[in-house]
């Protein structure tokens, strides 16, 4: 390995920038010449493709967002756009890349790499925790964190006014991020896609705590949720009980932005680290996780099927601990 290139790719995810820090120092460590790849695949194909220094990536660990920005590419779904791809990774002689993205991201790259045999390695960012091989995600800590500061200062405000409380996270196919922040928040209901809804159900639960005297409640909503998101399941709730005076928040954007939580930026940096070594040693076409805090190593058509096991032991637990 002489050069290597790392891009990010689809939602940004804070703590992607420790990530390429990592990545970056690491090749310069090893005396391998580091590419910024800008804006993903669609850099790939357009050649926005710059060697970085170390000092490139100095003052970055704690911003969040990513400085190689990040794009959605329709062109690398064709076989001429990743021809384009492979052409301008020959024409930087780059030896490797490292993609750091989720799921849409590793798809790309194991077709590629079946296509040209490109060593690709990729590092899990995505604030949706949806991937197998990983305990965690890059990202999802600070979002959670991000969810949980959002969800205690609406608490406060439903509290004053007796309300009911709609409020939705981002997960369009995993419930992670809802479940766990549902259970940091305290909430009432957790409503996860893996799971189905029963608005009778809700309403029977949110009756009880009604008589129990409770000061306001709160209702955690994946935005992929069988109800729908949050606004739906306000409706739905008002079709079979009108008296609910509910409100519904969308937490949206707020979620993917911030600077990273410790535990994101110390993942991010073991990630980076392990990526190129793992290039150095000839380890390719596989995502790198830690799991059990030892580093992992997972093709990447595992770790895109969806295998990541959601804990749904702590829906029951939602259920006691707000009784
Ligand atoms: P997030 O989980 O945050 O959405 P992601 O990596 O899943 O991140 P996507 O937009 O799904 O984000 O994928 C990123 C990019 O990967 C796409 O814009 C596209 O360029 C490439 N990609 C995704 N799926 C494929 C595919 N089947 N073939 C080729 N390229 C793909």
């Amino acid at each position: 390995m002489k050069k290597i290139g790392v891009f990010t790719s689809g939602g940004d995810a804070p703590g992607m920038n420790a990530a390429v820090r990592a990545v970056v120092r690491t090749c310069i460590y090893n005396n391998i010449e580091a590419y910024g790849i800008y804006e993903g695949y669609k850099g790939l194909i357009e050649g926005k493709i710059k060697q970085l220094t170390s000092k490139d990536v100095s003052n970055i660990i704690q911003r969040g967002g990513t400085i190689l920005k990040s794009a959605r590419c329709k062109e690398f779904h064709t076989k001429e756009g990743r021809q384009q791809a492979f052409d301008n990774i020959k024409k930087f002689e780059l030896d490797g890349i490292v993609a750091i993205g989720g799921d849409g991201t590793f798809t790309g790259a194991a077709i590629f790499n079946k296509e040209f045999n490109i060593p690709f390695i990729g590092i899990p960012g995505t604030i949706d925790n949806d991937l197998f091989g990983t305990d965690n995600t890059i990202g999802y800590d600070t979002a959670l964190n991000t969810v949980v500061e959002a969800v205690d200062k609406i608490r406060d405000t439903a509290n004053s006014h007796n309300r009911l409380f709609l409020i939705e996270v981002m997960g369009r196919d995993a419930g992670f991020l809802a479940l766990r922040s549902g259970i940091g928040v305290g909430a009432e209901a957790i409503l996860i896609p893996e799971t189905q809804t029963y608005i009778n159900e809700l309403v029977k639960k949110l009756d009880d705590d009604t008589k129990n005297h409770k000061e306001s409640m709160i209702v955690i909503v994946a935005e992929g949720d069988d109800a729908g998101g949050a606004y739906e399941v306000a409706e739905k709730i008002k079709e079979h009980c009108p008296n609910y005076d509910s409100r519904v928040t969308v937490l949206g954007h707020i979620q993917r932005g911030g600077s990273p939580s410790v535990a994101d930026r110390v993942l991010a940096s073991q990630l980076g680290n392990a990526a190129v070594n793992s290039l150095i040693n000839n380890k390719t076409n596989v995502m790198v996780g830690i799991i059990n805090k030892e580093v992992a190593f997972t093709p990447f058509q595992k770790a895109i099927k969806h295998n990541q096991k959601l804990n749904t032991d702590l829906l029951g637990l939602a259920e006691v601990l707000s009784c």
